[in-house]
């Protein structure tokens, strides 16, 4: 697993100043460009989950979007959806969060989820892990069991795990610092 790691790191990009200064960007278009490493990156998750007996995988919009949906397919789970207010048709839930200045929220469909589903939470990357925490909100308020929240890339200098807690976390690849 080591060596496929080291591969998907060594595409993963460094954009410095976007979208805003100060901000080093994690860009993952070329490893999705890849597609021996867009598999390995589906494959390493996937085999790590297969026996988590998961029912949904959640994608966080909108890269969350991209690995969660290929990890479902080959989990042979169904995809739930959460977007960014005003996108999704039906009636919804809805979880705010604070940014760093500000707040955003998120938003799910009221039946994306049967009660007591087992729920694996997905983005391409946790930076301070507001985001992916107002994700484990819409699952409680939809009454499922988040089996754990995965990703790609950690940020692992932002802390982020520590605002999911008790939830478990897992990620391909770490970062200690920018
Ligand atoms: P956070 O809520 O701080 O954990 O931020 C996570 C969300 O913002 C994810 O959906 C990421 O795609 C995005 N994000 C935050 N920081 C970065 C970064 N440095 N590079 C790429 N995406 C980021």
């Amino acid at each position: 697993m080591e060596k496929e790691v080291a591969e998907l790191r060594r595409v993963i990009r460094d954009i410095p100043n976007f979208p805003k200064p100060g901000i080093v960007f994690k860009d993952i278009t070329p490893l999705l460009g890849n597609g021996e490493l867009f598999k390995q990156t589906i494959d390493l998750l996937a085999d790590r989950y297969r026996s988590h007996g998961v029912d949904m995988v959640l994608g966080i919009e909108s890269r969350g979007f991209i690995i969660g949906a290929a990890l479902a397919y080959r989990l042979g789970a169904g995809f739930c959806i959460v977007r960014k207010p005003g996108k999704l048709p039906y009636e919804t839930h809805r979880t705010t969060y604070e940014l760093e200045y500000g707040s955003d929220a998120l938003e799910v469909h009221r039946d994306a989820l049967l009660p007591q589903a087992r729920v694996l939470i997905v983005d391409d990357l946790i930076a301070t892990g507001g985001t992916a925490a107002a994700a484990t909100a819409l699952v409680s308020k939809l009454e499922g069991e988040v089996v754990e929240c995965a990703f790609v890339i950690e940020l692992s200098f932002l802390n982020g795990r520590e605002k999911l807690k008790p939830y478990p976390v897992f990620s391909l690849i770490q970062y200690d610092s920018e």
